[in-house]
Order: C-alpha cells, then sequence, then structure tokens
C-alpha cells in the first residue's frame, strides 16, 4: 500500500487474531445461515467464521479454500453487501458481522501457519484445455484437476489472474493474495502456458483434433468502449491500457497533471482513485449519472471521496478542443434523462445553458468493454449474441460440443466471485460430458 491510500479509513481492514475471534463471537451462528446461501462461487462463511470462533483457524482457512480457489481474492475484492452480508443483515444484528475481514484473517493464518498444501489427484479423467487464466478459468481448471483431468491452461498474459493481476489497483488488492491463491493452482497440478495466445483460426477446434477432451473459454472482456470524440488524441487513453500501465510501468507518471476520467462505474473509480497515486493534481470523473445513481459501490465511492476525487455528475461530453494532437480542453453539457431511471447514454438530454469546458491533461476512457471482436478466430461457428459475448446452456455447453465457456465473456461483466462459480460450474459439467465420451 503506497503513502496516499495508508490513510484511508475506508479500506478494508486486517484483523487480528483477537479482533477475528471477536468479530466470530458477534454471529449469531444461524440455522441455515442465510449468509452461506448465495456465494456464487459456494463459499460457507456460517462454517469458516463458526470455525475461528472455535478457535479452529487452520480449519477455517481449509473450509474457504476448498469451496473457493481464490478465496483470498475474494476477501479483499467481493462486494459483500450485495452477497452474503447483505443476508446477515436480516438477522437483527445492528450492523453485518465482517464477512470478509474474517475470510483474510482466515486465508493469511492458513498461509503463514503452512496450511497443508493440496495433493494432486492422480485420476485419469482426460486432458481438458483452458484458454483465459482470469477467475473463471483458475477455478474450472482447480475443479477439473481435483476430479482427476489433466488441465493445461493457455494464457495470453504473462501472469495469470486476470483483471485482478493486471487491472485491480493495489491498493484494493496486494500482490501477495493473488500469490497466495495461485499457489494452489499449482500444488493441483494444473499447468500454466503464459504468453499464450489463442487467436488463430478455430484454434479450440484444432485444440480438441489434438487430444483435449473438451476446451473452456474464459477470456474475459478485451475491448474497451471508446467514445469516437476522443479517439486517437496521444493525452486519451483507455482505462485497460492505463490500469496495465499504472501496474507495471514505472515511468507511468500524472505529476500537477489535470486528469479526467470519463464514466461514473466501479472501473472509473478505481482509474480516477489510481491517477491520484500517480501524482494527479486534480482528478475529475465526468459522469452521465446523477451523484445517488452512479453504478459504483458505495465501498469504492468512499475510496473515491477520501482520495479527492472530484465527480462531475449529469455531464456529458460533447466535443474535444484540439492542438496538434492532443486534447487541451473539453467541452460538456449537463444532462436530465428523459425516462427517469433508464441510463442509457442515448436517453440523456442535454439541458440548455449548462455547458461547461474543462482544462485537460490527461484523459482516461471508462465507459465499459465488450468481448474481443475476433472470437470467432478461437471458434469460427461459435454463437454469440448482442454485444458479442458466448451464448451457452444451462451446462456452460456452447453450440460446439465439447466446447464450453463461462466468466465475463459469458455474462457480459459480472463480479470475480460470479466468473469463480461459473468456472465450477462448468468443470462439473465437462466432467460429465468426458464421463459420457
Ligand atoms: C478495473 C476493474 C476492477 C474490478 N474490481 C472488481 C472487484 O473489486 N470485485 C469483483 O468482484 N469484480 C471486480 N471486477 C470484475 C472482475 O474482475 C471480472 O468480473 C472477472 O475478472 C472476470 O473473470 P474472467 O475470468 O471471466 O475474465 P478475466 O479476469 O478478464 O480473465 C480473462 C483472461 O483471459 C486471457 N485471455 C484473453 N484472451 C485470450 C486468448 N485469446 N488466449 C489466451 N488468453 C486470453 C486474459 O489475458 C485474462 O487473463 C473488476 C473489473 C475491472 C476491469
Ligand atoms: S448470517 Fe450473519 S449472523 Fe448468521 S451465521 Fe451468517 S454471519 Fe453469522
Amino acid at each position: 500500500m503506497d503513502i496516499k491510500t495508508a490513510s484511508i479509513s475506508v479500506m478494508r481492514k486486517q484483523l487480528g487474531i483477537m479482533d477475528a475471534i471477536k468479530e466470530s463471537e458477534r454471529c449469531l451462528l444461524c440455522k441455515d445461515a442465510p449468509c452461506s446461501k448465495n456465494c456464487p462461487a459456494g463459499t460457507d462463511p456460517g462454517k469458516f467464521i463458526r470455525q475461528i470462533r472455535f478457535e479452529n483457524f487452520k480449519g477455517a482457512a481449509r473450509t474457504i479454500r476448498n469451496n473457493n480457489i481464490l478465496g483470498t481474492i475474494c476477501a479483499y475484492t467481493c462486494p459483500v453487501e450485495k452477497l452474503c452480508a447483505k443476508d446477515c443483515c436480516a438477522q437483527g444484528l445492528d450492523r453485518p458481522i465482517d464477512i470478509s475481514g474474517l475470510q483474510r484473517f482466515a486465508c493469511d493464518y492458513g498461509k503463514t501457519h503452512s496450511l497443508e498444501a493440496f495433493e494432486k489427484v492422480s485420476g485419469n479423467l482426460g486432458k481438458v484445455a483452458v484458454i483465459g487464466a482470469g477467475p473463471a478459468g483458475l477455478s474450472c481448471a482447480a475443479e477439473l484437476a481435483k476430479s482427476g483431468v489433466s488441465v493445461v491452461i493457455f494464457e495470453q498474459a504473462a501472469e495469470a489472474g486476470g483483471v485482478a493481476s493486471w487491472g485491480i489497483p493495489r491498493f484494493r488488492l496486494p500482490d501477495d493474495a493473488i500469490t497466495n491463491d495461485l499457489k494452489n493452482l499449482t500444488d493441483l497440478g494444473v499447468t500454466i502456458k503464459y504468453n499464450s495466445i489463442i487467436a488463430s483460426p478455430n484454434e479450440a477446434a484444432h485444440l480438441l483434433k489434438q487430444g483435449y477432451d473438451a476446451v473452456f473459454i474464459s477470456i474475459g472482456l478485451t475491448e474497451p468502449y471508446k467514445l469516437p470524440i476522443l479517439d486517437g488524441y496521444s493525452n486519451v487513453i483507455d482505462y485497460i491500457n492505463f490500469l496495465r500501465q499504472a501496474k507495471t510501468a514505472a515511468k507511468l507518471n500524472l505529476n500537477n497533471k489535470n486528469v479526467i476520467v470519463i464514466g461514473g462505474g466501479s472501473v472509473a473509480v478505481d482509474t480516477a482513485c489510481t491517477a491520484v497515486n500517480l501524482g494527479a493534481k486534480k482528478v475529475t470523473m465526468l459522469a452521465l449519472e446523477g451523484l445517488a445513481e452512479l453504478p459504483a459501490d458505495e465501498e469504492e465511492k468512499a475510496i473515491a471521496r477520501q482520495m479527492h476525487v472530484i465527480v462531475k455528475p449529469n455531464s456529458k461530453l460533447v466535443a474535444a478542443v484540439v492542438e496538434k494532437d492532443h486534447v487541451t480542453f473539453i467541452k460538456g453539457t449537463e444532462i436530465e434523462w428523459v425516462v427517469p431511471g433508464n441510463f442509457h447514454p442515448d436517453n440523456a438530454k442535454p439541458i440548455a445553458g449548462t455547458e461547461f469546458s474543462m482544462q485537460a491533461d490527461y484523459i482516461v476512457q471508462a465507459i465499459g468493454t465488450r468481448p474481443s471482436s475476433e472470437i470467432a478466430k478461437i471458434a469460427s461457428t461459435l454463437q454469440t449474441k448482442g454485444k458479442g459475448t458466448i451464448v451457452v446452456n444451462n451446462d456452460f455447453a456452447t453450440n460446439i460440443p465439447g466446447i464450453f465457456a463461462g466468466g465475463d465473456v459469458v455474462n457480459g461483466g459480472a463480479t470475480i466471485v460470479q466468473a469463480l462459480g461459473e468456472g465450477k460450474k462448468a468443470a462439473q459439467s465437462i466432467c460429465s460430458f468426458i464421463r459420457g465420451k
């Protein structure tokens, strides 16, 4: 964690042993624990909180890891207020149990107290290729390996973790949380082939011909949307390139710059806070939505406030003032929604007399992403829909026998835990498919 973020009080807190026991003692030990019912990845807070309460810390770590291969990452990033903690609130407590804090405590305890490694299962249930080492691919691979399937993951990047590795800023998710979880995959004997992009014509079908019994596609969303008004200028960047550079390039320095982030969602907030950390003088998020409508989570909005990110709500970009190859000012107008509650750009109506202009040194576009338009290269007859997401049935099977898919490339962009859950379910379907062959 760096200097600017170290003092932010809304960051998820690290619990020591005494804090963890005290917090677990607030738990009502509900029968049929509601917190355990809706986790897409099958994490069981009711069970691991009980184990912490009775000081079985390693048991708690084991419970989490056995259900959720990326338990540490989820402890840092899960939107708990919409999932397990939401159901906990309904139990009459004045505030929900700090489930993510307890999960992190247990995972950290497991790491520092040498929780026994997963044992490689020496089964012989075929061979599966997984394309993409993000949360969906990693969880699918882990479940398959636990069932005795030999798994090879093809990952285009030099590291595994998907968005968790290249995108989520370190002040929210430290590198060692990712390393801790990835070790589980190594212990299970999963092979990851890095710098291996699957993109030549019909490569998934070739993998099947090469002896893989099934293929799981989990390539996430890779093409950021861009506004034509801003496209091609030297000081305009999309959030994928920006966040990736912020994590890897030593020279990305925004000292004394006026940064404008276009967008009002969680990704825009991560982008804006990262710009603050890189030394920006002023960071403004330009959002179509009103303050109460911003799609970012409350926790993220609180971090943005503490980092002095300015939000210009109900505002739409209409033009760019350009000098040579870079944008010097943006021009915008305030808007109102034609149909209230429909937050689509086409539904935004400019309000006359509210035009404004803002000086810009650096602009990041964070207005969403879609799957790769080159998805057909992976499998030419793969059925897609809408913005290019892959169509699957309830078993995560695509229209091509033997090819399965899950995660963001199927659901259009959700959460880490959702991608994990889909990877797990797909693994069960893949095992049934192989057994039926
Ligand atoms: C900035 C940001 C912050 C976020 N914060 C949170 C958060 O706090 N909490 C949360 O729950 N969710 C968060 N999300 C959403 C979450 O990260 C995603 O829903 C999740 O990562 C999706 O997992 P996935 O495995 O489907 O895809 P990804 O994580 O995108 O992984 C896909 C992988 O496939 C690889 N790949 C792509 N194409 C190919 C190819 N042709 N060949 C080989 N490999 C390929 C990619 O390199 C990548 O490693 C955030 C998203 C962003 C962008
Ligand atoms: S719902 Fe809340 S109080 Fe009930 S078992 Fe889960 S964490 Fe404990």
